[in-house]
């Protein structure tokens, strides 16, 4: 943990946890050096559903090319906190308000995830042109993967025995400008695998758009880079990912390459920051109660992990009673929530953790607030504190 952050930490009382922390600082680095390892030809947009806290979208939106959307509502948000970024607007079941919201914002591409949406597109009146990339389900083997959105029978994109209705629509319809292709077939995926994949998908896309006649601009392929929670210093090697693209991007000097990663952008910066209510034990096993839970930090739950953590003691205990503490022992870390899933790290070894000891809660700033059911039991929210102290520059920047 950054020092400033730990400082930061140390200095919250007990009435303002549970708190969220972003590190905006480590937010911005780590965003530059991602763009910094892409080579030319590849755009770098952000999923904006992996966390839009306007003060993230704020930083990232200097560091990035654009932002991908899945609802009308992340599209209304990205247009109210970053305006004028390029939008690509994506996601299954698009509503003929989205489309027609899509339309009114001019977004820079919209994903077709069916034929349906491509029907409710050539029914809307009007002139406006939009550029389009097709979400296609490709038949490819993905084997173990955090993740899987495609690859197998699934509701995202499209069959590719249904393209060619679609490139009829498309031929029917002046108004939308087929650029190419979209994938987003899995999470979980580190940079070799992603690489491997990325070919694979090149591959396909060349021949279809050769045998079929389209001209082939753009290929996106999605997100999903590999977070591994379990070992959070180990992290997706952007480096060898970027080296990889340029390799494949000299095979098709013609072609841009997009790609719209949200974990693996935001999840380092944010901390979920709380304090041991209770420790007790059941049956020889210890368990600590910590203020809040998984209404404020879905992502162990959803993913069946433990979230990983840092211990920031708290000496003074003022309390006539004895500390209940655990003590080099396997802990439990629950939440305050009645029910048995409210487990934020299971059976994980602890030296010494005593009651009014700070837990802070690492890989928070993807897929963690914003994914939580927090009106469950109705405990007091969290409270967000954004850590900048990087130099504000003086003056527009050029
Ligand atoms: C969720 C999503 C992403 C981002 O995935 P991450 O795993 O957060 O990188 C990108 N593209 C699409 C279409 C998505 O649905």
């Amino acid at each position: 943990m950054r020092q400033q952050l730990l400082q930061h930490v140390t200095e919250l009382d007990a009435e303002d946890l549970p708190a969220y922390v972003y590190d905006l600082h480590d937010l911005r680095e780590h965003a530059a050096a991602i763009h910094a390892a892409l080579p030319e030809g590849v755009q770098l947009f952000y999923a904006a559903k992996a966390n839009s806290d306007p003060r993230l979208l704020e930083v990232l939106r200097d560091h990035v090319d654009g932002f991908e959307v899945a609802s009308g509502g992340e599209l209304h948000h990205i247009q109210a906190t970053c305006p004028g970024a390029p939008i690509a607007f994506g996601g299954p079941g698009k509503t003929p308000a989205e489309l027609e919201q899509a339309l009114q914002a001019g977004v820079d591409r919209l994903h077709i995830e069916s034929e349906q949406e491509l029907h409710l597109l050539t029914g809307m009146p009007g002139e406006r042109t939009v550029a389009v990339l097709l979400r296609v389900n490709l038949p490819i083997a993905l084997g173990p993967v955090a993740l899987a959105m495609g690859g197998r029978p699934s509701p995202f994109g499209l069959d590719p025995a249904h393209l060619d209705r679609c490139l009829a629509l498309i031929a029917d319809d002046p108004r939308i400008r087929l650029r190419g292709i979209h994938v987003h077939l899995a999470s979980g995926l580190d940079a070799t695998a992603q690489l491997d994949l990325a070919g694979r998908v090149l591959t396909w896309a060349s021949e279809w758009a050769d045998q079929k006649g389209v001209e082939l601009s753009e290929v996106n392929l999605g997100g999903g880079m590999g977070v591994d929670y379990g070992c959070p210093d180990r992290r997706f090697d952007w480096a060898a990912f970027g080296a990889g693209l340029h390799r494949l991007l000299e095979g098709h000097p013609q072609l841009t390459l997009r790609i719209e990663p949200g974990r693996s952008v935001t999840v380092y910066c944010g901390w979920y920051v709380t304090e041991v209510l209770d420790i007790k034990r059941s049956a020889g096993r210890a368990f600590a109660v910590l203020r809040g839970g998984t209404h404020h930090l879905r992502t162990p739950a959803a993913k069946q992990h433990d979230q990983p953590f840092a211990i920031i003691p708290v000496d003074t205990w003022d309390r006539p009673w004895k500390r209940p503490r655990a003590q080099d022992e396997p802990v439990t870390l629950v939440g305050q929530l009645c029910t048995p899933k409210d487990v934020l790290a299971r059976g994980v070894q602890a030296e010494r953790l005593r009651v009014g000891d700070k837990i802070a809660f690492g890989l928070a700033g993807a897929y963690a607030w914003n994914i939580s059911h927090h009106a469950f039991l109705m405990h007091p929210a969290p409270r967000f504190h954004h850590l900048d102290h990087a130099p504000v520059p003086a003056g527009p920047q050029s």
